[in-house]
Order: C-alpha cells, then sequence, then structure tokens
C-alpha cells in the first residue's frame, strides 16, 4: 500500500498511534526526507503514556510528533484490547535499521547524536561497516546541558542529515527534539533510547527467547534492577487500560 493523506492513528488517552505496519512506516519516512519534510517520530510506550498523562508538558511533545509509531507491547496490547487495533508493533530498534537500509539506494546522510564518547564512537564505527552506503555525517555523545544547546544544534545543522537519531535518556529526548525541531529542518528525527549502547556493543539485547516471549522488558529489569519503580508504569497502564476500556480511545 502507498501511504497518502493523514497517517491512521488510534488516540491512546490523546496520544494518535499509527496503525502503520513498518513498511509502511518505512515509506512515509522515505517520502519524508525525499520531499524534505521534517518529521519526529516517537516510538513509545505504556511508561510514556503515562508520563504524558502526568505531565502536561510531555502531552504536548507527543501530541506535537508527526509520527508516534507503537513500540511496547503493551500499546499494542491496549489498542487491540479497546477494539481499534494497529496493524504491528514497530520497535524503535528495528526501525533504525530499516531507514539505514532504505537510505543506502539513496546515501542518506545520518547524524548520531547522544550516549558516551565511547559508545557514540563505536556506533559510527559499526553502522557504517554494516550500511557502507549510508553517510555518516557526524556524531557527538548526548552528555551536554542546555547552554551548550545551541552550539549542537548549529553543528547538526552545517552538514544537514537526512535522517538524526537522538539516544538521551526518555524524559529528555524526546522534548529536546521537539524544542529543536524547527531550527533543525532534519527530515527524520527519531530519539532511539538505549539503542546505541545495544549497537555498540556495550549492552546486549535480550536473549530471543525473552525476545520471542515478548519479555525484553522483564530481562532489563533483571539486568537493571534500578527500572523497578518506573516499570510500575506497566501494571498501572494495563489496569487503567482495562478500567477505562471504552473510552481509552475517544479522549483526543
Ligand atoms: N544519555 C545521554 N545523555 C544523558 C543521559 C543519558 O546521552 O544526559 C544516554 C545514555 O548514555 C544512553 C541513553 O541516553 O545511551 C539512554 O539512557 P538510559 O537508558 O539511562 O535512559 P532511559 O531510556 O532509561 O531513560
Amino acid at each position: 500500500m502507498n501511504q497518502t493523506g493523514p497517517i491512521p492513528t488510534v488516540s491512546i488517552y490523546g496520544i494518535p498511534f499509527s496503525k502503520l505496519t513498518m513498511k509502511e512506516t518505512v515509506d512515509v519516512l522515505r517520502e519524508a526526507v525525499l520531499t524534505k519534510q521534517p518529521h519526529q517520530v516517537i516510538t513509545a510506550n505504556p511508561i510514556m503514556v503515562m508520563a504524558a498523562l502526568e505531565n502536561p508538558a510531555m502531552m504536548k511533545v507527543m501530541q506535537s510528533a508527526e509520527m508516534i509509531v507503537p513500540d511496547g507491547t503493551g500499546v499494542v496490547w491496549a489498542a487491540n484490547y479497546c477494539g481499534e487495533p494497529v496493524a504491528e508493533r514497530v520497535p524503535g530498534f528495528e526501525l533504525l535499521h530499516e531507514l539505514l537500509r532504505v537510505g543506502e539506494n539513496y546515501r542518506w546522510g545520518v547524524y548520531l547524536l547522544g550516549s558516551t564518547p565511547e559508545v557514540i564512537q563505536e556506533t559510527a564505527v559499526r553502522l557504517q561497516e554494516q550500511y557502507p552506503a549510508i553517510r555518516i555525517v557526524g556524531y557527538r555523545d548526548g552528555y551536554f546541558g542546555p547552554a551548550e544547546d545551541e552550539q549542537v544544534v548549529a553543528s547538526i545543522r552545517e552538514v544537514s542529515p537526512d535522517l538524526l537519531f537522538v539516544a538521551r535518556g526518555a524524559d529528555t529526548q524526546e522534548p529536546w527534539i521537539h524544542k529543536y525541531k524547527d531550527t533543525l529542518q532534519v527530515p527524520v528525527t527519531m530519539g532511539v533510547g538505549g539503542s546505541f549502547d545495544v549497537i555498540s556493543g556495550r549492552t546486549k539485547r535480550a536473549p530471543k527467547v525473552f525476545q520471542k516471549l515478548r519479555l525484553e522488558w522483564f530481562y532489563r529489569l533483571l539486568r537493571e534492577p534500578s527500572r523497578a519503580g518506573r516499570m510500575l508504569a506497566l501494571p498501572k497502564f494495563a489496569i487503567k487500560v482495562m478500567r477505562d476500556k471504552e473510552n481509552v480511545t475517544k479522549v483526543r
């Protein structure tokens, strides 16, 4: 299918989740690059939905994104449970790779922003090896404060990438992209969280068995127990959706 017109979405507590398949998502984003239309892509999960419900600024960021894809299994479940299913889960990690694969045909320029200096350098090397026709036009670590924003944004603008991947903490990356999207004028900008840590080999993705059972979150919890507090958002989200059932998709 060729996606024309607005992206079909399902609203989950006012957050419009794309109903496109992975392939359709990539098609839309390829078009965004070819027509140079800035798109902020947010790969969202229940933790982010819950955060947005508690934080109006985060809600605004999410509602202003050009595309929100259902990354978390919990979101896919919720849409299905409420009778407005999404096509499939669109994991951010896979979307990043799909975009690089497609981008090779066009020799897209890519900027990598975030994580530590060692991780980002190793990520750049590995992605260049894996996608030789991609042009890595720049990279830098994600440990800078607001005082350096202007300089960071200027150095990205200077090399005008087609894709910008931002890996900073979940609370930081989406508002940062939102704030600078207009100045950056990059066709596709996407927050990728811990992806560079995985690509660089610093952390391992969950073993296949956890992936199959859709328990990647559980594997991460085992490795980083400090995540437990935040993960309470998952059962809270599930209970809330079951309680609100008919109304979940009505909020706009
Ligand atoms: N990170 C960063 N700058 C920061 C905080 C985090 O670049 O100020 C990077 C960190 O190195 C990691 C990624 O952001 O590569 C995701 O970090 P973390 O897993 O702590 O964030 P979460 O997704 O848990 O919020």
